[in-house]
């Protein structure tokens, strides 16, 4: 049965582009026969606003979605930490203390300070995967794109990506949660914005790594703003919660986004149900 899901981060309400993504994963499930899930990706301790969360639903039921809710990231620390010490049984992680200053200018590929000399014990440290052994161990892999087709995973283009925070609040990053609660969600096709395609190599090699079953992914098109960049919380985008409680016709809105016919000032990074 396929099974779609929509993973908010509560760390600001929801935009329009928001509501196209959960739109999409809703829709796709529903002309398969199958589930569409919700999954508060409560995470990142200092950046979560647990209020949010039901801000989120109001959202989503105003569109006319109806979903099953999922156990929301707050509640699976110990199964990240049971992965992370799987990863490091392996010899596949290393600590790195470098700060953000530290890493001014490497453009999001770590260039392996910490690897070539290794922090001294007591240091706060992220462990970091170390991507040429992992990808030395599991041979090329491939994954599919429901819309761009097949790919060759190359998850050598984001570096030694951090699997387990500094923060001792938020151990897991993004990459090794998003792929454990995918594969304990029962989630066979991840739906997300076309911004989170590079994200997706990280995450073939890591559910190769841990044995965990491969879903099918799509990645949809994104809404930009009249300047032409991608929407986003901070940006002060309007949110659906603003046009929820100003009266505006949720169902109307969805029906428009669905149809391709953007909100004054919106437009499509590319033509709706095709590759950005
Ligand atoms: N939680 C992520 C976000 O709000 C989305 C994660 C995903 O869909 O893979 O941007």
């Amino acid at each position: 049965m396929e099974v779609t899901r929509f993973a908010p981060s509560p760390n600001g309400s929801l935009h329009l582009g928001h509501a196209f993504s959960a739109i999409v994963a809703h829709d796709l499930a529903v002309a398969a026969g199958g589930r569409f899930l919700l999954r508060i990706e409560d995470i990142d301790g200092a950046r979560s606003r647990p209020e949010l969360a039901q801000e989120f639903r109001d959202d989503l039921a105003w569109l006319g979605l109806s979903w099953e809710e999922v156990p929301a990231q707050s509640s699976r620390i110990d199964h990240y930490e049971v992965a992370a010490a799987t990863l490091a049984a392996m010899g596949l992680l290393y600590p790195c203390k470098c700060t953000r200053a530290d890493l001014a200018g490497t453009q999001g590929i770590y260039p392996g300070t910490c690897k070539a000399d290794p922090p001294l014990p007591g240091t706060a440290v992220a462990w970091r995967l170390d991507v040429a052994q992992a990808l030395a161990r599991t041979g090329p892999l491939n994954w599919i794109d429901a819309l761009a087709g097949e790919q060759a995973a190359r998850p050598d283009l984001a570096g030694d990506v951090v699997l387990v925070r500094k923060d001792a609040d938020t151990p897991a990053s993004y990459h090794l949660a998003v792929t454990l609660d995918d594969a304990a969600d029962g989630v066979t096709l991840v739906t997300r914005g076309a911004d989170l395609f590079e994200a997706t190599h990280v995450h073939r090699l890591l559910q190769d790594l841990l044995g965990l079953p491969v879903p099918r992914w799509h990645h949809h098109t994104l809404l930009l703003d009249d300047s032409g960049t991608k929407l986003a919380k901070r940006r002060g985008s309007p949110s659906l919660a603003d046009r929820r409680r100003a009266g505006e016709d949720g169902l109307a809105l969805a029906q428009a986004l669905r149809t391709g016919q953007m909100p004054g000032g919106i437009t499509l990074s590319a033509p709706l149900h095709s590759v950005a």
